[in-house]
C-alpha cells in the first residue's frame, strides 16, 4: 500500500488493522454498512475502495480515510511499545525517544481532526506540554488504545 505499511510483519499488520477497526464511527449509514460509501467520510466508492473486513462485514473505506487511521494506529503503537521497553520511560523520566514518537502520534491525531485526551484517566484533553503516556485501557467489550496524563495513571505500570 505505502512504504510504512510494507515494513510491517504480517502479525503487525493484523494488530494495526484491529486498531483501525476500533475507530468505527458512532453511526453507520445503510450505504456504509453495505460498502457503497466510505465508512468514515461517506464518499461514494468505486472499485478502488478498500475492503475492511472481507468475509466479516461489507465495510469499505476510501484510501485516504484508511491510511490516515493507519498512520494513527502505527504511531500510537510505536509510542506504546517504546514505553513498555524503555527503562527511562518506566522510571517516569523525560525521554527524547518517547517525545519524538508522541509528536508523530499527535500529528497523526491532528490529521484525523482530533487531539489526544486522557481516555484512561480524567478524560480531559492532553496538552502537548503535559506529561502523558500511551496506554491500553479496558472498555466493556475491548481493550482500547488510549492515552493518560502521567499523573492520572500509576506511572510504574504503563500497560
Ligand atoms: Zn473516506
Ligand atoms: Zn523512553
Ligand atoms: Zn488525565
Amino acid at each position: 500500500m505505502n512504504a510504512s505499511v510494507s515494513v510491517l510483519s504480517a502479525e503487525d499488520q493484523g494488530w494495526v488493522h484491529d486498531l483501525v477497526m476500533l475507530r468505527l464511527p458512532e453511526r453507520i449509514t445503510v450505504e456504509a454498512r453495505t460498502g457503497q460509501d466510505c465508512l468514515w467520510c461517506l464518499a461514494p466508492l468505486d472499485t478502488t475502495g478498500i475492503d475492511l473486513e472481507p468475509g466479516v462485514t461489507r465495510f469499505r473505506s476510501c484510501a485516504v480515510c484508511y491510511l490516515t487511521r493507519l498512520a494513527w494506529a502505527i504511531t500510537w503503537r510505536d509510542w506504546h511499545t517504546h514505553i513498555l521497553a524503555c527503562d527511562t520511560c518506566q522510571r517516569g523520566e523525560n525521554c527524547m525517544t518517547a517525545r519524538g514518537r508522541r509528536a508523530q502520534n499527535e500529528k497523526a491525531c491532528a490529521a484525523l481532526g482530533e487531539t489526544l485526551s486522557c481516555t484512561a484517566g480524567c478524560l480531559l484533553p492532553i496538552d502537548s506540554s503535559d506529561q502523558a503516556v500511551a496506554v491500553v485501557w479496558d472498555g466493556l467489550t475491548h481493550s482500547y488504545p488510549g492515552y493518560a496524563h502521567t499523573a492520572c495513571f500509576p506511572a510504574e505500570v504503563p500497560r
